[in-house]
This record gives structure tokens, C-alpha cells and sequence, in this order.
């Protein structure tokens, strides 16, 4: 099967895909994962009745660029005792109660002391924060600021039952073959606990991309990471360094559930054929949205985009992370993600991928005036419905920009035609021998 819209059309149950995604999500939610550790382990496993990925295991110790894949942090419990010997706080109701990479614990303190390592939200008295110690030995816990006032005075027993050792840093990579060996990279991350937009949402986007196109026959090879942030992204850039130059297009997916617009962050080289591509969806559609620029802090896109890398690599949100108020806390949950946004969200990335898969260029083999059209049975009269207008006028536009100079995706902007009418108008054309590719 060759990916054209009509079979995305015809065979795409764009709300079926969503409740799938939503499904992983489930399923992945109640995961404790972190940067590295049996979380990540466990989060591919799952993945892996969708897609058949690699899973690669980098020791501990190993030295990337400037950064060393750090210690394995795996916990098995966690809670905060009262005199009572009651848990008020248990890590098996939610893993964001114990920050990440927390040191293991066994003692008995006073609240004055504990304070020191709790951490609320007094602006969301409700929520729990989501919290990291990564590059730090030290330990803490993670509770709603309503609870926090209601302790008092008293020794408190807090225990961490968690390792910190040499062990692996874990990541996912699933790989499609395509006639070229040219490759779009598509990215999210896998460190995080129990949080459904950042990023359970864009493991579940990368997960059904990649299941969606391995049916499909493509031109390009796909390659889809799914790592720990920043640390991953640095890893996997290190170890794979002759393949990098083979990545033309990529993306970075993550928070692309909540029911906020479509953001899309621009590579760092601002005009790549994925910018291109991405605006493009966007500007046909029937929603809102805003383009922003390359900035070099946020998700993996600032590894993929370092100076001397500089990858066609964009981020595609929904609302930026750190600009909706339950990012990083426990109000990021399953109810948190909408299906049809995921739904929503697939859709738009497989159509901006349906354009880089086609966005070729072509020479026009009749460029001394116009060809007859008539003849061939290409042309119409005016007078005809809209949809068959923007046909014939596309089929001109194709003719008169196929210089070898303009690709399709470029007299589409230039026409203010969608990218599908210029494609249908290139196949007519290719079929009469007008045009070949160039
Ligand atoms: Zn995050």
C-alpha cells in the first residue's frame, strides 16, 4: 500500500486511533518511570504488543559528549508514617509522592526536619508536584499543600525503600525500512511518572505513528525514539553519530492530548521542509494554532538542534509545555487528555508526513505555452463546482512552476491551494506525460 490521503481517508478511523491512544495510556499510567530504571523497562514492554521495538541498555558510566549516562534508580515503596503508625503518605496511592531519583531512607524525624524535604503547591492546594533530584543525592516527598497544613508536631517515620547503582540507562527505537535511506526521526520521552500529557500522549502519538506506517510502503525510513529526556536524546546522538547526516525531517512529540490548539515549535533552522510541511496542515485546517520559534530550552529538540547537529527537527504540541497549569502535577491525568484530541494530533502529524512523503519536484516536458489540456481531457469549462475549479487551477500552477526549481509543497503555498489538489494535479499530469520527475 503506498500512504496517499485517500487511503488516510478511506482507511482511517481517526477517533479509533484516539481511543487506542487513549487506551496506552491507561494502561501506561500507573508506571512509576524515571530517567532510567524498571519504569522504562516496563513502559516498552508494553509498546511492544504495538510495535516490535529494539530495546537498547547503555551502562551506566558511559560518557556521551559532555554527560555520563548516570546510576539506575529503581523503588519498590515508599511512605511517611504518623506516631500512629498510620501512612499519610504511600507511595503506591501515586508514584509523584517520592521525587525522582530520591536516595533510599529509613529513619524517624521531626516535622520541622521533614519540611525540609516536602514539596507542595500552595497556588493548588489539591495537586501534587511532580519533582526530580536527577544529578543530586538527596530525597524527598511530593504532597498536596492541604495535607501539609493539616501535620502537626510529632516524629514522623519516613521510608524510601529505592536503589541508586550502576545498572543501564534504557531506551526504545523501532526502525521502518523505506526505498530510501534518507530518514524522518520522530522523539518522545519516557521519564516520566504518572502524567498523561507530558508524555504519555506523545509515547501513545509515536507508538500508533509507527504501527499506522509500518503497513504502509514508504519512501522515506523512519526511525522512532523513545527515550529519556535530555540525557536520551544525548545518548542516542552519541552512539549513533555516522547515522545522523541520514535524518532529513523529524519531529519531537510530546504534550499533544490536553484540549488546548496545536503549537508548533520550529526547528532551529527555521525554514526546513518539516516547517514547511507542519504550517502548511495547520493553515489548512479548520482550527487555531500558533508557530513559534526555535528557542533552545524544552524538550529534545535542543539536543537534535545543538549547533552541530542542527536537524530539521520541530516540536509538536498542543499547549506548550509549562503554559497550562497542571503540567508537572498530579492534575495531569487520565481525564486531563481528550481523545479526540489525540486523535486530532495524529491526524495532523500523519498528514505533514503524507507531504514530506510526497513533496517532490518535477520538469514540465510542454514548457514552450501552455499544453492543450483539452485533448487530453484535463480541461473543464468555467462555470463547474468549486472543488473541480481549484483541480483545473492547480493543474496550471503545476505546469507553470515544474522547473525543477519548485517542489509541490512550494507551488502549494505559492497557489493558496491545499497540498492534495496539487498532488492530484501532478498524477493527472504524469499520466499525459506532461510532466517527469526531475
Ligand atoms: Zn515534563
Amino acid at each position: 500500500m503506498t500512504l496517499r490521503f485517500e487511503d488516510l481517508n478511506k482507511h482511517l478511523n481517526s477517533l479509533e486511533i484516539g481511543q487506542e491512544m487513549f487506551q496506552l495510556i491507561k494502561e501506561l499510567y500507573p508506571i512509576c518511570r524515571s530517567m532510567t530504571g524498571n519504569g522504562i523497562r516496563d513502559t516498552l514492554h508494553l509498546i511492544q504488543r504495538h510495535v516490535s521495538l529494539d530495546i537498547h541498555e547503555v551502562p551506566s558510566g558511559t560518557n556521551v559528549f559532555d554527560w555520563t549516562v548516570p546510576k539506575e534508580w529503581n523503588i519498590r515503596d515508599a511512605y511517611i508514617k504518623d506516631e500512629k503508625g498510620e501512612k499519610i503518605v504511600d507511595f503506591k496511592k501515586s508514584n509523584l509522592h517520592v521525587v525522582s531519583y530520591s536516595v533510599p531512607v529509613n529513619k524517624k524525624m521531626s516535622l520541622t526536619e521533614l519540611k525540609q524535604h516536602i514539596f507542595t503547591l500552595p497556588d493548588h492546594p489539591d495537586w501534587i508536584p511532580y519533582r526530580t533530584a536527577y544529578y543530586e543525592e538527596s530525597w524527598g516527598f511530593c504532597l498536596a499543600h492541604k495535607q501539609l497544613l493539616e501535620l502537626t508536631d510529632g516524629e514522623y517515620e519516613v521510608y524510601i525503600d529505592s536503589s541508586l547503582n550502576n545498572g543501564h540507562l534504557t531506551y526504545g527505537e523501532y526502525y521502518i525500512r523505506g526505498d530510501e535511506m534518507d530518514e524522518v526521526l520522530i522523539s518522545c520521552h519516557t521519564c516520566h511518572p504518572s502524567l498523561c500529557n507530558d508524555n504519555l500522549s506523545g509515547i501513545a502519538l509515536t507508538t500508533f505513528l509507527a504501527k499506522y506506517l509500518s503497513h504502509l510502503s514508504l519512501r522515506y525510513s523512519y526511525r522512532f525514539l523513545f527515550i529519556p529526556a535530555t540525557i536520551g536524546s544525548i545518548t542516542w546522538l552519541c552512539l549513533n553519530e555516522p547515522l545522523v547526516s541520514r535524518i532529513k525531517h523529524g519531529l519531537v512529540v510530546a504534550c499533544v492530548g490536553d484540549s488546548g490548539n496545536i503549537t508548533y515549535k520550529k526547528s532551529r533552522q527555521g525554514s526546513a521542509e518539516i516547517d514547511g510541511a507542519i504550517s502548511h496542515v495547520l493553515q489548512h485546517s479548520q482550527s487555531s494554532y500558533s508557530i513559534i520559534d526555535f528557542y533552545p530550552y524544552g524538550y529534545d529538540d535542543r539536543q537534535y538542534c545543538s549547533p552541530a547537529f542542527n536537524l530539521p527537527i520541530g516540536c509538536l504540541m498542543r499547549t506548550q509545555h509549562g503554559h497550562f497549569p497542571e503540567y508537572h502535577t498530579s492534575e495531569d491525568n487520565l481525564e486531563f487528555v481528550k481523545i479526540p484530541c489525540l486523535a486530532d494530533s495524529f491526524t495532523k502529524c500523519l498528514s505533514a508526513l503524507y507531504i514530506i512523503e510526497n513533496n517532490k519536484r518535477y520538469i514540465n516536458l510542454n514548457p514552450k505555452c501552455e499544453p492543450q489540456l483539452g485533448k487530453r481531457g484535463l480541461y473543464h469549462s468555467m462555470g463547474i463546482p468549486r472543488q473541480d475549479m481549484d483541480a483545473q487551477i492547480a493543474l496550471l500552477w503545476v505546469l507553470n512552476l515544474s522547473d525543477g526549481k519548485h517542489n509541490l509543497l512550494d507551488i502549494a503555498e505559492k497557489s493558496g491551494l491545499s497540498f492534495y489538489p496539487i498532488q492530484k494535479a501532478t498524477d493527472s499530469l504524469l499520466r499525459c506525460n506532461l510532466l517527469k520527475e526531475a
